[in-house]
């Protein structure tokens, strides 16, 4: 996640519109009290246990569908709790299961995946691994679902249907969340809820938006083919070079000439290969980029529109091009589209747990999150979690090698995947009444 950087801005809660939320949509008076599970998550017993969990995954990281370590120490620790799951799902993935074993089913999400970048952090449970690094807090996003997973066996009796774990593989550009979904394992989920942790945010505090949260994400490569040569005799060459950089510049006038101002989207060739020599003209020239959008139809346009200006721009410098989208080795990620309803069922759950003022509105970011396979298939709500603690050094943005976890955030992650699981099952209890003995569609 975040490809792009994490600067984004809050703006006020908009209490009006909360409290009528609450007055209109009470949680079940059986609703167990969400303070109570915070309390349960800073309990050195399980705040202990979930840093360990995140320092081991931390020492030793694993890069999408590599993640077999981490696989297993989430495995040993859900066999130690007594909580079942499928494994292995999307290679790596492990799916648990902790209440009724019956609808319905509300689904939580952790990825797994590192990132291939040297650690510069100099600390005790350093990266042990040259050139791969837990940069994006995935290793801490394992740790909070498995203390979810901790508190809610110990109050599985409590639970009215079935918390599905999901501990998914490659979300840096693997799609494993997509790998997921095609491994058919997530049917009859009710709702998904998903977080990520964020360097400037405070501790205690959430953010997120209904709608648009997350750009959709794509790649692209492409080789510009001319005829090589001398440098001093351009006349018998024909220059992939000068094509690649037209193509480059005519690339940057789709979102400033050809797109809404208002509808948010980026293109960017962040690689440009060609030549090894000063006195040569090369056969061809690769460029590459990615592109982002907000919204599908327009993330398509764009797509189109790339291949299009890439031919045709080479073709007028006589060269020919061919593109490729990647699909296969970096599928594109669609735009992260939170649900309506889950927001204003997410603002009423973290503010009963944190306090209606620390559960901020953020504008969307130009970064992109897997977690959009998700919210294609079924309602899907993910957040951003605080970290940021006024007085203590800046955290970094994440894939920065810098990039550092405040582990004091451990507790509230936990909490609020716990709180977010177990009243939206009984809010579905709530709203459609469970047929007496109809267990026929069982996960
Ligand atoms: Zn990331
Ligand atoms: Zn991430």
């Amino acid at each position: 996640m975040f490809k792009a950087s994490m600067g984004f801005f809050f703006k006020g809660v908009n209490l009006l519109l909360f409290f009528h939320f609450l007055a209109a949509t009470p949680i079940c008076s059986k609703a167990i009290a969400t303070t109570k599970y915070l309390d349960f998550a800073k309990d050195p017993r399980v705040f202990d246990w979930m840093v360990g969990i995140r320092r081991k995954i931390h020492e030793n990281p694993e890069l999408g569908y590599e993640e077999f370590e981490t696989s297993q120490l989430i495995r040993v620790e859900l066999d130690k709790l007594g909580i079942s799951y499928k494994y292995p799902v999307a290679v790596t993935g492990v799916i648990g299961f902790i209440g009724t074993g019956h609808p319905p089913f509300v689904a939580l999400r952790a990825d797994m995946d590192a990132l291939p970048i040297q650690e510069m952090v100099e600390w005790d449970h350093k990266s042990k691994v040259a050139g791969k690094m837990h940069a994006c807090g995935h290793d801490a996003h394992v740790a909070m679902l498995l203390g979810a997973a901790k508190i809610l066996k110990e109050h599985e009796s409590e639970i009215q249907g079935t918390v599905v774990l999901v501990f998914q593989p490659a979300e840096e550009g693997g799609g494993g969340a997509k790998k997921i979904l095609d491994a058919g394992v997530l049917e009859n989920i009710s709702a998904i809820f998903g977080l990520h942790v964020a360097p400037n945010l405070a501790i205690g505090e959430v953010a997120s938006r209904s709608g648009p949260i997350f750009a959709g994400s794509g790649f692209f490569e492409a080789t510009i083919n001319g005829r090589g040569g001398h440098a001093a005799i351009p006349q018998h060459s024909i220059d992939p070079i000068l094509a690649a950089s037209n193509v480059i510049v005519s690339l940057q006038h789709i979102v400033s000439r050809e797109v809404d101002p208002l509808d948010s989207q980026v293109v960017t060739v962040a690689k440009f290969q060609g030549g090894g020599a000063f006195n040569v003209i090369p056969d061809s020239v690769t460029i590459g980029g990615t592109f982002r959008a907000f919204s599908k139809e327009s993330f398509m346009q764009l797509r189109q529109r790339i291949e299009e200006v890439i031919t045709g721009q080479a073709a007028v410098q006589r060269c020919n091009a061919t593109v490729n989208f990647l699909d296969e080795e970096k599928p594109f990620f669609p735009p992260t589209v939170n649900n309506g309803d889950l927001h204003e069922y997410f603002k009423s759950v973290a503010g009963s747990l944190l306090g209606v003022n620390k559960v901020k509105d953020m504008q969307p970011l130009m970064g992109s999150e897997d977690f959009a396979f998700y919210q294609e298939v079924f309602p899907g709500y993910i957040f951003l979690l605080g970290m940021e603690n006024a007085s203590s050094e800046r955290l970094e943005s994440p894939h920065s090698p810098y990039f550092r976890i405040n582990e004091d955030a451990l507790p509230y992650g936990a909490a609020l995947h716990t709180s977010l699981a177990t009243r939206y099952l009984v809010k579905l209890n709530q709203d459609v009444p469970v047929v007496e003995g109809d267990h026929h569609d069982e996960l």
